[in-house]
């Protein structure tokens, strides 16, 4: 029998959580309190079905030959609707008026010949972990990826937790979603799918219990699909508007919600420079991921006077030494119908480079907005920048730590560095209690007083440095040594998940 050692049954869950123990034992955490925060209160994989379009698929090569007499047809112009695989769905009432040539479910088309795939019924595997409760309801986002597991949304929810009491806001910790990639399915389909994932939802989530938001693959318009679903036919729906956050703020989302996870990181990059005695303006960033957090945190930094130099996403990278114009960047990635990936390839205001040469590019900040995994070892001992903020939920590994910390590269953790976006989602909760609405400056200025005085308080655990300011009080946590700035901010989250176990109890 093979006995698999601790080394090999490692993942990106028990990985992450190293940060977790080595500060659970430098504050001497409650062993209790240890055991409640080392696994999720609840994981829930369930399953969602839904019926798809018919698609069109490009033929394969070697096929090609045997239709050659087949002759063209013709659609609306709107029956179809391009997707990111190259497939195209056919709209249900697209055949309408159509002339249509079939030979084995072949027809030829302008772009070439398609094999025509019927529609089916598909499963997707769902989840939603409920990490921890003790400061107040889960909350987390909600990811439509195709690489997420049971162990991604563990560590993403764990962090949840740990960032809901870095930014003091009165949640806990919940991570779920499906794995799908979303570029391959029309909205229709989308809808149907999110609509049936908060069906199975429903009744383990409310208001109360556990919020999701928007995160990678998702967006407002899914959150309002949810909200939808959760309330419909409720008498009292109108109280049900803070079942999800990150909703368009003219049906209850809150003004600035969208930026906010960028403009969080904007916020802490900024202290970092005060701290440093630099200036934002003229510093050059390098940038990865293109999306709800890169490119809001591209605008902002761009506007404190800051230059985005390199970007990287998932199909490539460009580069402008001279720094890229972000808002024609917005317009290339997100408001083009044509850009079906939503890439940064293919932009006429930078030259594209390698993802290898991305890495090496010369900068002051190096912003991680995109995925887990990314700065390993080797990618960090190739950086040459002066720190590294982390837009993106848990970009760098153990490995990638190390090397950053060897080669004295400093570090924004993302539980602080990302948690603009949960700190608004809590704005956005209690405006829906109210039934307010606040302005974006109203919210800014909020948004930046908690972060940059929890990001305060981090560098003071960070340097041992105890301080009382009228803003905030850094001496309850500092440990009488320094610590490194994630340590640091797993010590914050820690001491204050573990007051509210040891001043309320246990329930037994
Ligand atoms: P998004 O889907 O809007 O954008 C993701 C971006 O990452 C895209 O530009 C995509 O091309 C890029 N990307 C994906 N895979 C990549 C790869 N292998 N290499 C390089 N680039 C890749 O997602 P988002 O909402 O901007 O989230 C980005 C990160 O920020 C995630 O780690 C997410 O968990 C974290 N985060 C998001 C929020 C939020 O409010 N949306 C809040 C906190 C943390």
């Amino acid at each position: 029998m093979k006995v698999s050692s601790p080394e090999s049954s490692k993942n990106v869950f028990t990985e992450a959580m190293e940060v977790f123990h080595a500060a659970a034992d430098l504050v001497g955490l409650d062993p209790r309190v240890r055991l409640e925060l080392e696994e999720p209160d609840y994981e829930h994989i369930f399953y969602v079905t839904a019926v798809l379009n018919d698609r069109l698929a490009p033929l394969d090569e070697k096929e090609e030959a045997r239709y050659g007499k087949l002759a063209a047809s013709s659609l609306r112009p709107d029956a179809l609707i391009p997707l990111a695989n190259g497939k195209f769905i056919l709209r249900p009432d697209g055949l309408r008026g159509a002339d249509l040539h079939v030979e084995n479910g072949v027809i030829r088309l302008p772009g070439g010949l398609y094999r025509i795939e019927e529609g089916q019924s598909r499963r997707f595997k769902s989840y939603r972990i409920q990490h921890n409760q003790a400061r107040g309801p889960y909350k987390g986002g909600t990811r439509y990826h195709q690489a997420v597991s049971l162990d991604v949304f563990k560590m993403l929810a764990a962090e949840m937790t740990w960032k809901t009491a870095i930014a003091d806001v009165p949640f806990g910790g919940g991570k779920g979603g499906i794995k799908i990639d979303p570029r391959e399915y029309s909205k229709d389909e989308l809808e149907a799918i999110t609509l049936r994932y908060m069906y199975k939802l429903k009744p383990m989530i409310g208001p109360d219990i556990d919020i999701p938001a928007p995160d990678v693959g998702t967006n407002g318009e899914v959150m309002a699909w949810m909200f939808r679903q959760f309330s419909d036919g409720e008498r009292e729906r109108h109280t049900m508007r803070g079942i999800v956050t990150g909703k368009d703020p003219r049906i209850g989302g809150s003004e600035g919600r969208a930026k906010a996870t960028g403009q969080g990181l904007a916020f802490c990059v900024e202290e970092w420079f005060q701290d440093q005695g630099l200036q934002i303006k003229g510093a050059r960033f390098i940038l990865q991921g293109f999306g709800n957090v890169g490119a809001a945190a591209a605008e902002i930094i761009t506007a404190m006077g800051g230059k985005i130099i390199a970007v990287n996403d998932a199909d490539g990278s460009i580069f402008n030494p001279d720094g890229i114009d972000v808002a024609a960047l917005v317009a290339h990635v997100h408001q083009n119908k044509a850009n079906l990936k939503r890439s940064v390839l293919g932009f006429a205001g930078a030259q594209a480079i390698s993802k290898a040469d991305f890495w090496e590019v010369e900068a002051e900040v190096l912003l991680p907005c995109a995925l887990g995994g990314e700065i390993t070892g080797e990618v960090a001992s190739k950086l040459k920048v002066k720190m590294v903020a982390e837009g993106a939920n848990h970009p760098t590994t153990p490995e990638g730590d190390e090397v950053l910390a060897g080669r004295k590269i400093d570090l924004i953790p993302d539980i602080i560095a990302n948690s603009g976006g949960v700190t608004v989602s809590y704005y956005e909760w209690i405006q829906n209690k109210r039934m307010e609405h606040w302005t974006e400056a109203e919210v800014n200025a909020r948004l930046e007083k908690a972060i940059k005085s929890n990001y305060r308080i981090i560098n003071d655990i960070a340097r041992n440095r105890p301080r009382r300011t009228p803003e905030f009080s850094s001496a309850p946590f500092v440990l009488g040594k320094e610590v490194p700035s994630r340590t640091a901010a797993m010590v914050l989250a820690l001491k204050r998940i573990e007051a509210h176990y040891l001043i309320e109890g246990f329930s037994q």
